[in-house]
């Protein structure tokens, strides 16, 4: 931290709290009323919390800050879903998705600005990676939703299928979940966390050796080793078997199943032989298939299968005793649904502007 520059209270588990509160000469305990505070009640302003002295009031106003994600714009859909596009302290955007009862209310949230993955038929894809999130950024989406939508007492899911790819900002998204469930603050479990990921094997790997263990959906999309390769860039360094072999492996609990994702691109890899080699490479798996027909835009060079279609390659996948459920597309007329997660005007930065940062 450069002198002068204040701690973000936001960005710091319990740990990370106790260790500021010791610092500055209180008893650690006092860690516990700021983490409630801050992940219980959404407080942002120190001089509010009132059950803490003053002497530790004024000593972490001087040096500490809470910063949560500022809404820059709220859009609500005719389905109720409401995207936030929420300004970070650098002033990049990213955005942050609420969908109530699909049955439960869920946050859709954001791991990176932009994405290094390169979908072909995602537009956070196009963005290309802009810059990481930190743990207090991926977290601190959850506290503006909460506070937007007057949901601090109300049950939620959280997915982790915003903009960004979370194994990729690995100890960042694992620290923000740490903090989502610590029991003095949200207390959220993780069976009510789903991390999509288009499978990075050795970090799927990591992830499976982690005590506090979200739900996993995997980007999938293909069923061949080629066409995937085009869809999903990753497949080059990780093929489609490599990551079809982690997900054996992967620990599951006894009701648990894993997700695969599969958007639907018309006369692409929406065909009844492709339905049907699809449940072929999952047997042996315990998986659902989640089904999403491409949410078309400008920029996307793929078109959306007639439902027909979409019925046609649910009802083979059935047919094989494969679990299946179609995505319905929500917030659709205010671009809030999946792979239409892009902030204009905040391309890549220049070498020479990341060098200008770096100093
Ligand atoms: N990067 C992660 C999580 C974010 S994307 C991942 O890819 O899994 C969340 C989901 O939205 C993924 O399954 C992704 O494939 C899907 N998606 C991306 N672009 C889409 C589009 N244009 N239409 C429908 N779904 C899309
Ligand atoms: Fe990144 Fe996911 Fe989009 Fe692929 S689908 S580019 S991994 S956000």
């Amino acid at each position: 931290m450069a002198a002068g520059q204040r701690v973000d209270l936001g960005n710091l588990d319990r740990a990370g709290l106790e260790a500021l509160v010791v610092s500055l000469g209180h008893r650690p305990f006092h860690a516990r009323q700021l983490y409630q505070w801050i992940w219980k009640r959404g407080e942002t302003d120190i001089d509010r919390m009132t059950d803490l002295g003053l002497e530790l009031r004024s000593a972490l106003a001087d040096k500490a800050t809470i910063h949560t994600p500022e809404v820059a714009t709220r859009q609500h859909s005719e389905d109720g879903t409401v995207k936030l596009v929420l300004r970070l302290e650098d002033g990049r955007q990213i955005e942050a998705v609420f969908i109530p009862d699909t049955p439960a209310q869920t946050f859709c949230i954001s791991t990176q600005v932009g994405c290094a993955m390169g979908c072909a038929f995602c537009l956070t894809g196009k963005m290309g990676l802009v810059r990481h999130l930190t743990a207090g950024e991926i977290a601190g989406q959850v506290r503006a939703l909460a506070r937007e939508l007057d949901m601090w007492h109300t049950p939620f899911n959280i997915v982790l299928m915003g903009m960004g790819e979370p194994l990729h900002n690995y100890d960042e998204t694992m620290r923000a979940l740490r903090m989502l469930a610590d029991a003095h603050g949200l207390a959220l479990s993780p069976k009510r966390v789903t991390l999509s990921t288009v499978g990075l094997v050795p970090l799927l790997d990591r992830l499976a050796a982690e005590p506090l263990m979200p739900n996993l959906a995997i980007s999938l999309h293909a069923t061949t080793e080629q066409q995937r390769s085009a869809l999903v860039p990753p497949t080059k360094k990780y093929p489609l078997q490599d990551v079809l072999d982690a997900c054996r492996r992967f620990p599951l609990s006894k009701r648990s199943r894993i997700t695969f994702e599969y958007v639907l691109l018309d006369g692409v890899n929406d065909t009844p032989e492709d339905a049907r080699r699809l449940a072929r490479i999952l047997s042996g798996i315990k998986g659902k298939v989640n089904l999403i027909p491409l949410n078309a835009a400008a920029g996307i060079p793929f078109d959306r299968p007639p439902d027909a279609r979409v019925d046609r390659f649910a009802a083979i996948l059935a047919e094989k005793r494969i679990l299946v459920s179609v995505r319905k597309s929500r917030g659709r007329d205010i671009r809030a649904a999946c792979g239409q997660l892009i902030v204009e005007g905040q391309g890549r930065r220049s070498p020479a502007q990341q060098f200008a940062e770096a100093l």
